[in-house]
């Protein structure tokens, strides 16, 4: 990275000229902790009594021998609090807000995940906490919407365009250009401008650090192949972190095939092809867009992949060639939670279900030599919807339906 946040031709700041005083004074916030030793031994005892760090390195003993290849070893990132990799970052940031001496955050959320895990800090933190939140994604998400308001966040409904999180993101925007000096902006994965890409995957480093002292310890060996699942790429950018200068140890990021590349209906930017370069959001990088910079529709089973562009340091490693990039399909998704259910008993977020569909796909052909290890960037019980519906299961929909009816009468 250069000094104005360009990762190859990808990143910068590309923000209304109010906020330029802001993000400088986050620059230079973040660069003096990144800088105090001290800082991240705090941050790391934090992470150990309230969110469960270090979190394991399991050894999928039943997954191994079912493909009889490679040593499988998942990442269990889904013993976070809050059940996902999201905490790493908030937490990161809320200790960051503390030493520069502000007393409220916002953010803006999609499917509500980084809205609850933001709430979450807030109230650990002592913060007023606003989430801007789509209104169909409001309605979509009742559940995280009620336990940001439990946990003492205001929910903001935006009702402007679409109503979806793009609307979110521009509203939080306005709220932080008008309240700079008590406000902070919490970025939920790393993009956006300048620093925010840096300073999320800094946070989410963590899961690297602690993965390669465990497979080294737990294993013997470097492993062959690392795999994340890719919404805006911070799980990714966090596990990957522990071997970027290991260059035997392959990379590899999947993205939501959604219903097959070929249906254009995905939120694959990089491996399908379909993502071209642009400005948006306030950074620069691969987007789903057509030929005039309109923003696609995107799709995909997992509403933490669905996002139309990618971290900027994403976008120059695909260029670099460090990491490679694939997609697995909504169907294959839900192929490897089962499997993953039934083998290990572990239920996975349908976003990390990505990760493990890549894995998988590959597994049977990879010498038995090898050791992979996967990331399982969080937990999969707020899927249950999802899921239930998807597999088929027509008795269980009809239980939920008739406690929702007879909760409201
Ligand atoms: C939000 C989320 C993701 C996607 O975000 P990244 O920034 O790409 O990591 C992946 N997995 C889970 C469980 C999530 O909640």
């Amino acid at each position: 990275m250069d000094k104005t946040g360009y990762y190859g031709t990808f990143g910068g700041a590309f923000i209304p000229e109010i906020l330029s005083t802001t993000l400088e004074q986050l620059q230079l916030g973040f660069q003096e902790v990144k800088e105090d030793p001290a800082f991240w031994s705090t941050y790391q005892s934090l992470m150990s009594t309230y969110s469960c760090r270090p979190t394991p390195l399991t050894y999928a003993e039943n997954l191994s021998r079912h493909f009889g290849g490679p040593q499988i070893y998942l990442k269990r990132e889904d013993l976070n609090h809050t059940g996902a990799h999201k905490l790493n970052n908030v937490m990161g940031q809320g200790l960051l807000v503390q030493r520069m001496g502000k007393t409220r955050v916002i953010a803006e959320t999609g499917a509500g995940q980084h809205g609850v895990a933001t709430a979450t800090m807030a109230a650990k933190f002592g913060y007023s906490c606003t989430i801007y939140m789509g209104e169909v994604d409001v309605a979509r998400q009742r559940p995280n919407v009620f336990w940001m308001e439990q946990l003492g966040a205001t929910v903001v409904p935006v009702r402007d365009g679409a109503r979806i999180l793009k609307d979110a993101i521009n509203e939080a925007l306005r709220d932080w250009s008008t309240n700079m000096d008590t406000t902070h902006y919490v970025l939920g994965t790393a993009c956006g401008p300048h620093p925010y890409p840096e300073m999320v995957s800094y946070f989410q480093s963590i899961i690297g650090t602690e993965v390669r002292e465990q497979i080294l310890r737990q294993s013997g060996r470097a492993p062959t192949r690392v795999y994340a699942c890719v919404g805006g790429g911070s799980n990714a950018l966090g596990i990957f972190s522990g071997f970027l200068d290991d260059a035997e140890v392959e990379l590899v990021g999947v993205e939501a095939g959604g219903q097959g590349l070929e249906t254009h209906k995905h939120a694959s930017r990089l491996a399908s092809g379909h993502g071209s370069v642009g400005v948006a959001q306030g950074y620069k990088t691969y987007f789903l867009q057509d030929d005039d910079g309109q923003m696609l529709e995107t799709h995909s089973v997992a509403a933490g992949l669905d996002y139309i562009g990618v971290s900027p340091i994403l976008s120059a490693y695909h260029e670099e060639g460090r990491i490679r990039f694939e997609a697995a399909t909504d169907e294959e998704v839900l192929e490897a939670t089962r499997l993953v259910m039934r083998k290990e008993g572990i239920i996975p977020a349908l976003e990390s279900a990505h990760a493990l569909a890549g894995a998988f796909r590959e597994a049977p052909e990879m010498n038995g030599d090898g050791v992979v290890v996967i990331n399982l960037s969080g937990r999969g019980d707020k899927d249950i919807f999802t899921i239930a519906d998807a597999l088929g299961d027509t008795a269980w929909k009809s239980f939920i339906t008739t406690k929702a009816e007879e909760y409201r009468a």
